[in-house]
């Protein structure tokens, strides 16, 4: 499986943030996310620049599963780049971590355009639909980008698994701007997803820029009775790898 980094850290958003929890971050991305106002994507050495040299490269799921047991924690999170892009891979790592621990949690945080097998073995998928304003305009991943980065059928296919009660799901959306909400609303309409289930999180890749956008996103939520969510590992550690 292509991985960019293993680590031990806490989950920094979303309805389990602040749980000590073992990170398996994939390499390579299915989409180009830069966001209004320039940031790329906040883990671009996993999307824009997934060299294999510098991230850990194609291991053996044993090898991250003897990582894994030296903390045997109950959080494992699954990230990325987007980890359902190898979703064979997916599905044996799961099963594995539950086989090695069954009492472990297993979030699977993915931009949702591909539904797969894995959701019978995580405990939440994590989906953050990439909105309009993350489209890296005049690149040469424009194109790309817009066509892949909302997949209505997969997306469907997530939230039937959660009104069946197969899966629980949360909704995380990056917010750069009151612009962002209608986007959201009009996903909702077409989904159907509730809004308890929805978290908004305020972009940014620094302290500061969290702290510019935070209340206007806090007044989003309390309007539309949605969560918020913050970004704990960029507020304690700032923009880096492996925390
Ligand atoms: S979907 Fe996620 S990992 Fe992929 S480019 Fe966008 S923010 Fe980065």
């Amino acid at each position: 499986m292509k991985i960019s980094e293993l680590f031990y850290s806490i989950q920094g958003e979303g309805k389990r943030a602040g749980k000590p929890s073992f990170f398996i971050r994939t390499n390579h991305c299915n989409l180009r996310c830069q966001f209004a106002g320039g940031n790329l994507c906040d883990t671009a050495y996993t999307s824009w620049n997934p060299d294999d040299e510098k991230n850990i490269g194609d291991i053996p799921i044993e090898r991250i599963i003897g990582e894994y047991i030296k903390y045997n924690c109950m959080d494992v999170v699954i990230t990325g780049g987007e980890p359902s892009m190898f979703t064979e891979d997916l599905n044996l790592l799961c099963s594995e971590l539950k086989r090695i621990n069954p009492e472990c949690v297993i979030t699977i945080e993915t931009n949702g355009t591909i539904f797969g097998k894995y959701v019978e073995y995580a405990d939440l998928i994590s989906i953050s639909p990439k909105l309009k304003s993350s489209t890296p305009f005049a690149t040469p991943y424009e194109k790309m980008h817009s066509n892949n980065r909302i997949n209505l059928e997969s997306f469907n296919q997530f939230n039937e698994c959660k009104e069946k009660k197969i899966i629980d799901i949360q909704w995380k959306f990056v917010i750069t701007s009151d612009e962002d909400l209608q986007e959201i609303l009009n996903l909702q309409k077409e989904i159907g997803f509730k809004s308890k289930d929805v978290y908004l999180m305020p972009e940014g890749i620094s302290e500061e820029e969290l702290t510019l956008k935070r209340l206007n996103v806090i007044e989003l939520c309390k309007k539309y009775q949605f969560n918020y969510t913050d970004r704990l590992h960029v507020i304690i550690w700032g923009n880096k790898r492996g925390v």
